[in-house]
């Protein structure tokens, strides 16, 4: 199975790392790719350039074997959609099983994305909650689709809702920019690789 983590990245930080660790340990993935967005659909233009997202990731994942970097968004004219990412993988691996994860912040405006519910004809979804975390009344297309046996992922390629609890670090690249702007440190919050080419390039100062 091969797992996916889109973001803007902007900057990558503790929250996202931890989290596409631990999904790769908890589902038994051959590979975590995380996918930077070059042209966010739902959000302003980052206020970094995709360039130096793609930079700060890569100081970030640098010894750690265990995350890749896909950087198919950052090569495509227009917006970053999800589905035509999902389309393109797709095309490469065959049948093999593909999970897309999303926050649960993320999951809320899932029926926003462009073509949500063709999503599921290229992947899995599984949604990352905080322990405790009490789902929200599903659609009856989410309904139709939602798992709770996470072998099923395995055995199909794609069409699965799954939810999976996972150590939650109250980390938002928002906090960090903003910190950053105020003149604070924010320390222990991201690698330090990526604080120290944000203070090189002198990013998110405003
Ligand atoms: P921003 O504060 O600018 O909105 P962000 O920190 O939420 O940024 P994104 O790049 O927008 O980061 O998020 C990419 C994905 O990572 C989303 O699915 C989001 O839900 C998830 N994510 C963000 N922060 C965390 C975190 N602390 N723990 C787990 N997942 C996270």
């Amino acid at each position: 199975m091969i797992g996916i983590f889109g973001g803007t990245f902007n900057p990558v930080h503790y929250g996202h790392l931890r989290s596409a660790l631990e999904v790769k340990d908890i589902f038994d993935l051959a590979e975590i790719r995380l996918i930077p967005s070059a042209n966010p659909p739902h959000r302003d233009l980052p206020s970094v350039s995709a360039e130096s997202r793609l930079k700060m990731l890569q100081l970030a994942i640098d010894q750690q074997t265990d995350l890749k970097i896909d950087d198919r968004e950052l090569n495509r004219a227009g917006p970053s959609y999800m589905v035509d990412t999902l389309k393109s993988i797709r095309s490469e691996i065959g049948s093999q099983p593909l999970i897309l994860f999303i926050g649960s912040d993320a999951f809320n405006q899932l029926t926003t994305w462009h073509e949500w519910q063709a999503l599921f004809n290229y992947a899995h979804i599984v949604v990352l909650t905080r322990p405790n975390y009490h789902l929200q009344a599903l659609n009856d297309f989410f309904s139709a689709h939602l798992s709770i046996d996470r072998t099923e992922l395995a055995q199909n390629s794609a069409g699965k809702l799954y939810f999976q609890s996972v150590r939650q670090l109250d980390i938002s690249a928002t906090a960090i920019r903003d910190m950053i702007a105020q003149h604070k440190n924010p320390g222990f919050l991201l690698p330090d690789k990526v604080l120290t080419y944000i203070r090189q390039h002198q990013l998110y100062l405003r």
